[in-house]
């Protein structure tokens, strides 16, 4: 019979490429192997000649690449003799971390922002019995806290600083290139600490010097307006943005990324909330995709760039939408002002809204 192996996670597919050993006990929820869907709608609008894809990354096990690497930083955590793990986190990190100690029978401790972290990620990380810390700061302040409690406390930071993160972060872009069989023109990714720009161009560049792949693509880095450190040159003190993933103005990969800004000669630039908000909208209305606002950012971005020509036509272009649109339902919900019709039940009103909505 044609059955294939079932999936059982990123670390188990890439573990000759990952730091592990035959015997390690694998953290996993599944992660990864996650779509890659190519636009139809929006490339048409824009009336480029371009081919666009969106690499799903909501749909890992907690709604972000996030797990990708969690389960590495889990996985070497429990390798270690670890009891426990802890993160500062505008959300999605604090969800996966909270998942993946729940999976392995550890403790996760998280510092989130006081009302500043999006519904669904504060739900996750409580009902995967996470110890929530929520500081009167932001993600940088909490972020200083926890490498600070780190130094002299018996707990694993599985922030992006934890190079296992990266590690298994880096899978996705095997995966990209896996599908399209070539490496794409350009990577665009919204940028919060740069932790998943690093990774991505790191596994570009271990697939092109193993000769698996000949070219790399350039990384395009967007960051949200109002929490733009990379475009100002300078961190940011008070970050400020509707996309809350990636409100953080000291990032923590900052010499890493310019790196890979230069060795991949890609760009940085910033959306405003307005232009995030409306790819997001775009792409669920035109292509029946639902990502969180942080992620849109990355076709934003992208969008601008195609129609200026900054992006030529003729290129493949490849938008990672980091987390799933549920993380955050009162930012969807807030921009939809149409879209719920209240009526009696009776099938009179029923087919006249029926009726007059039809096109
Ligand atoms: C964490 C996160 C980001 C930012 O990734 P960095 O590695 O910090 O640059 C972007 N979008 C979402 C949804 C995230 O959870």
């Amino acid at each position: 019979m044609p059955f294939r192996p079932r999936y059982t996670g990123l670390i188990n597919k890439y573990r000759d490429r990952l730091p592990i050993h035959d015997d390690t006990r694998l953290i996993s929820l599944g992660e990864g192997n996650t779509p890659l869907i190519r636009l139809s709608n929006i490339p048409r609008e824009l009336g480029k000649d371009v081919d666009i894809y969106v690499k799903y990354e909501g749909l890992n096990p907690t709604g972000s690449f996030k797990d990708r690497g969690m389960t590495m930083a889990v996985t070497k955590a429990v390798e270690a003799g670890s009891k426990a793990v802890i993160c500062a986190s505008t959300g999605n990190t604090s969800a996966s971390a909270a998942a993946y100690a729940a999976r392995a029978g550890i403790t996760a401790f998280v510092l989130i922002p006081e009302g500043k972290i999006a519904l669904g990620k504060l739900a996750q990380a409580m009902i995967h019995g996470a110890v929530v810390l929520q500081i009167r700061g932001n993600f940088d302040e909490g972020m200083q806290l926890v490498k600070e409690v780190g130094e002299n406390t018996p707990v694993t930071i599985v922030n992006s600083i934890n190079p296992f993160r990266l590690q298994g972060q880096k899978t996705a872009a095997f995966e990209i290139v896996e599908e399209l069989e070539r490496a794409p023109d350009f990577h665009c990714l919204p940028v919060g600490n740069a932790g998943n720009i690093t990774a991505h161009w790191m596994g570009y560049s271990e697939y092109f010097e193993h000769g698996i792949v000949n070219s790399r693509p350039k990384m395009l880095g967007y960051q949200a307006a109002g929490s733009a450190p990379f475009m100002r040159g300078a961190m940011v003190d008070n970050p400020d943005t509707v996309a809350t993933a990636i409100r953080i103005g000291h990032p923590q990969s900052w010499d890493k990324a310019w790196k890979v800004n230069k060795e991949s000669q890609g760009w940085f630039d910033e959306c405003t909330d307005e232009e995030i908000l409306a790819a997001q909208k775009l792409l669920t209305e035109k292509e029946g995709v639902f990502c969180e606002p942080a992620s849109a950012t990355s076709l934003a971005g992208a969008m601008r760039d195609i129609r200026s020509g900054k992006i030529p036509e003729g290129s493949t272009i490849v938008c990672t939408l980091t987390g799933h649109g549920l993380k955050d339902p009162d930012t969807a919900i807030s921009q939809c002002t149409e879209g719920v019709i209240t009526v009696d039940a009776k099938l009179g009103p029923v087919r006249e809204a029926i009726v007059s909505n039809l096109s």
